[in-house]
């Protein structure tokens, strides 16, 4: 990843459940504070815990983040809370109101390294928004590609599994504090209950 001289910018890192968003995304905090940068990273309220939090990959590393509401307009907390870093890392995007995307290009503006790390599809495998528009707007994006857990293929969708059968199309696109389990899987292995 090289510098923009002069100007901030929005790097992306995408792809489905379990193809390693979050560890890139640490990869990448991690190589800044190295080099002596000052870093902020933030994740969403999905479960109305406010307050100091870590984000972790499944390999143990973990780094503290600032929980901010992630609904409407409350994503702007994250302009309040920062105190001159230059480096700044939102996780699970797709959690967040639209509003973020104004947010990462002001933060881009103010001549700011914005990493963003979320899903790009629903457990439907439709878009999820934030995530597609910040793929258009951002200057750098990696999808990166899970495995299927069916055929091994890779994988890009996010299978929601109910009790261990695929959910309901009908099912909220965010659902908190269910039941639910995910498998990454390919276009052939995804499935969802319509009847
Ligand atoms: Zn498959």
């Amino acid at each position: 990843m090289h510098a923009i001289t002069g100007s901030g910018w929005v790097e992306l890192i995408t792809g489905s459940m379990f193809s390693g968003k979050t560890e890139e995304l640490l990869r990448r905090l991690r190589r800044a504070e190295i080099a002596g940068q000052e870093v902020a990273v933030f994740k969403p309220a999905i479960d109305d815990r406010y307050g100091e939090t870590t984000i972790g990959s499944h390999n143990g590393r973990q780094w503290e983040a600032t929980v901010v509401d992630n609904e409407g307009d409350g994503v702007w907390q994250m302009l309040d809370d920062l105190n001159g870093e230059q480096v700044v890392a939102i996780d699970e995007a797709n959690f967040f109101s639209e509003e973020l995307v104004a947010v990462c290009e002001a933060l881009a503006a103010d001549g700011r390294r914005v990493i963003v790390s979320g899903t790009d599809q629903t457990f439907r495998a439709e878009p999820f928004t934030p995530v597609p528009q910040l793929m258009a707007l951002a200057e750098y994006v990696d999808k990166l590609q899970a495995i299927c857990t069916v055929c091994g293929e890779p994988a890009t969708r996010n299978q929601r599994l109910i009790d261990g059968e695929p959910a309901h199309v009908d099912d909220p696109t965010i659902m908190v504090g269910a039941e639910e389990s995910y498998e990454a899987r390919c276009r052939n292995c995804h499935t969802l209950r319509s009847d």
